[in-house]
């Protein structure tokens, strides 16, 4: 259906914005609807006003709001303050879901796994104002394995998890993970962002999410506008109130791209540089896009990310067996953080099938913390989690599409 319909401003997929898509039964081409994901209190009162719902009072956005993050309800039918004939029109002309999950996962430690499928179409690519972002190898949009994104609950103590995708496939395609296979397909909008943390907190047993890591599948910063959008939802009181400082936007790194959230977004979010490599040469060998800058100039718009915000930036490093776990690394890792005054979260890599890389070994892993200590760095070894369920980002959707017959 893509590119079938001109209505609604659709014109074959480049330059939409961030809409979610329904059949419409008259002429059975879908048009879009706005997604209640995406609706402010502000944004849905004047909807509900030109639609005719609510019959001008003021609050029934605040009530449609509610049901949906209050009660976890996002079935009109069933929102019993309102009248019927409201009722219908929400439903008519209003999306809920978005997606539908096509698989859920439970691994033997708490940690739950969906695979969401998206309506079409994929959210257009971002021109992300003035910075120019690469596509990894080549790869074009549309070349993926389908509108497949993943999203994980985490539990640990008190802490409720929700660590999410930002982009349906990756533009960066990192040589060792599963979900950059394929290319990206598009952006993920504002509201499919926000429907992925309301769908995990709804799952059983899960309750209050609170804290959110963009450490799914895609690069954040390349979907800055409804990354940014769906933060400032995410936080708000009358959706789901977590704290922008309780959820971090973790990016491979693209200098400007750091810059621009630092001058642009207001608010404090944390920030974690996916680094993964102690110098230019070994990552350049896993990253594409360390082709387009240094590790210098990471470090430098770091630094002005620390300054401007005051908040510490955290390094997140993957260990891949013979690559980059030696102590030698180790010690140039020690160099970059303490530059940085960073905090490192070392990740056993999980092994994607097809992939050359192999999980570190035990002993490997420790002593690589063990220098880091020694030369004074905060380093913690992240837990792995879900590894029953192949919680590690892209796994699950890649494995679907192999069954499937894609790549
Ligand atoms: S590790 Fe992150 S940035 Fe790299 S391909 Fe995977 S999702 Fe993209």
């Amino acid at each position: 259906m893509r590119g079938s319909c001109k209505r609604g401003g659709f014109a074959g997929g480049k330059g939409i914005g961030p809409v979610a898509w329904r059949s419409n039964l008259r002429c059975g081409v879908k048009h879009p609807t706005p997604h209640i994901f995406e609706m402010t209190p502000d944004s849905l009162a004047a909807w509900c006003s030109a639609e005719g719902i609510g019959g001008g009072r003021a609050f029934v956005a605040k009530q449609i709001l509610e049901w949906v993050y209050t009660k976890g309800e996002v079935d009109p039918e069933r929102m019993t303050n309102l009248s019927k004939l409201d009722r219908d029109r929400l439903a008519a002309k209003m999306t809920f879901l978005s997606g539908s999950v096509v698989r859920h996962m439970k691994a033997s430690d708490g940690v739950q796994k969906l695979l969401v499928e998206w309506d079409e179409p994929a959210g257009a690519i971002e021109s992300s104002g003035d910075i120019s972002l690469p596509m990894a190898g080549g790869r074009e949009q549309g070349k993926g394995t389908g509108l497949q994104t993943e999203c994980v609950m985490i539990p640990a103590d008190d802490r409720r998890t929700a660590c999410i995708s930002s982009q349906v496939g990756c533009p960066v395609g990192c040589r060792f993970c599963a979900s950059g296979i394929g290319g990206l397909d598009g952006n993920l909008s504002v509201g499919r962002i926000v429907e992925q943390v309301w769908r995990l907190g709804r799952l059983e047993g899960v309750g209050r999410i609170t804290n959110v890591v963009f450490m799914g599948m895609g690069e954040p910063l390349s979907n800055f506008a409804n990354v940014t959008g769906a933060i400032r939802i995410l936080s708000s009181l009358w959706a789901t109130g977590i704290s922008a400082r309780k959820i971090t936007i973790s990016t491979v790194g693209l200098p400007q791209a750091i810059t621009r959230l630092a001058e642009q977004f207001e608010l404090p979010v944390t920030l974690a540089l996916s680094l993964h490599a102690p110098n230019d040469e070994i990552r350049r060998q896993l990253i594409p896009w360390a082709e387009y800058t240094t590790i210098k100039d990471l470090l430098s718009a770091c630094q002005k990310w620390f300054e401007k915000t005051g908040r510490e930036i955290t390094l997140e490093y993957t260990l891949l067996h013979n690559v980059n776990d030696r102590p030698k690394h180790a010690k140039e890792l020690a160099v970059i953080a303490k530059t940085l005054r960073a905090n490192i979260n070392l990740i056993r890599y999980n092994e994607v099938d097809g992939m050359p890389f192999e999980r570190p070994r035990d002993a490997n892993v420790l002593e690589f913390q063990k220098v880091l200590r020694d030369e004074g760095v905060n380093v913690h070894i992240r837990a792995s989690r879900g590894r029953d369920i192949k919680a590690a980002c892209g796994q699950l959707r890649h494995e679907t599409a192999k069954a499937a017959g894609g790549r």
